[in-house]
């Protein structure tokens, strides 16, 4: 059977109404399409934690900036809707920007605050308040019990899941683990852009952090430059940040820091800009 695709914000509402008062749990998958195994996680993840799985396929103008990749990120609504196949997915919500926009970009926007203008946001100003905002205009149309993220983009969840927070969004947060390729690549829409020698470069970034990993019982200095010095070997990759932060903060941690933290790389390889993190048991190498 075909997956019914909803275009309008009525319509959506209707579906997710209809569930809400047939006592079915409603769980919402927001992605920006082009899907991966990555994505299927998560809707598999809203499958055992919901009935009924809502994925939203939206491209989101708001958190592109002027010199981004927005005319260039992948549409590939057929392909999706394949993959989504057999999944169980109950609708897919695939509006266009007028319909999600009316007006033009939105008036009223979310402010991600200061950890919002770091890292990512610090690369892609704005991009946060654009992700918070579509969040939580997909939240309010679609009302779901729990709404689902990958730990691939860290400072998102980190971000959404404060918003939720902090604004009294009734609906709960569920964080999937990060896909990757056999070779620890993270699964990534952006991926294929790259062509072959690019693809080898891409992995000094799971490399990195697995160096960075297996070097946390000596403490910050020497995951920062374990991780390093497996980035700098590469020349297709340009290094934009390499980062150690708490997971409760968002903050880089200092070397008095021990216990869990979250490490956290993107890098541009070619023309294709990529991130992963880590999250690992840092031990202090100050006594
Ligand atoms: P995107 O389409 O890139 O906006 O991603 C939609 C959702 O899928 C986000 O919550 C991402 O964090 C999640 N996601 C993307 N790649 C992966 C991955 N490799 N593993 C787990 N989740 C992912």
């Amino acid at each position: 059977m075909s997956i019914a695709v909803i275009e309008t914000i009525a319509e959506l509402r209707t579906v997710t109404a209809d569930a809400r008062s047939a006592a079915r749990r409603v769980a919402l998958v927001p992605t920006m399409g082009a899907l991966h195994d990555g994505h299927l996680a998560l809707v598999r993840r809203a499958r055992e934690v919901a009935d009924v799985v809502i994925v939203s396929i939206f491209v989101n103008p708001l958190q592109f900036g002027p010199s981004e990749d927005l005319d260039r990120y992948p549409r590939t609504l057929p392909d999706d809707l394949a993959r989504l196949e057999d999944l169980g997915v109950e609708a897919v919500f695939a509006p266009s920007a007028l319909e999600i926009y009316p007006d033009g970009p939105a008036g009223t926007r979310v402010s991600a605050g200061p950890v919002g203008a770091l890292f990512e946001g610090r690369s892609r100003p704005g991009h946060f308040d654009g992700v918070l905002t579509v969040v939580s205009k997909l939240l309010n149309i679609a009302q779901p019990h729990v709404v689902l993220f990958g730990q691939k983009d860290a400072q998102q969840v980190f971000l959404v899941s404060r918003m939720i927070a902090d604004l009294n969004f009734p609906v709960g947060v569920e964080v999937v683990p990060i896909v990757r390729e056999s070779d620890g690549l993270a699964l990534s829409s952006r991926n294929r852009f790259l062509d072959a020698r690019e693809k080898v470069a891409a992995l000094r970034l799971s490399v990195a952090l697995e160096a960075a990993e297996s070097s946390a019982d000596r403490g910050l200095d020497a995951v920062l430059a374990a991780a390093q010095s497996v980035l700098m070997g590469e020349s297709l990759v340009e290094l934009d940040y390499l980062s150690v932060v708490h997971p409760a903060t968002f903050l880089p941690v200092d070397d008095t820091h021990q216990g869990r933290a979250l490490v956290l790389v993107a890098a541009r390889v070619g023309t294709t800009r990529l991130i992963d993190n880590m999250l690992i048991f840092l031990q202090s190498n100050r006594s």
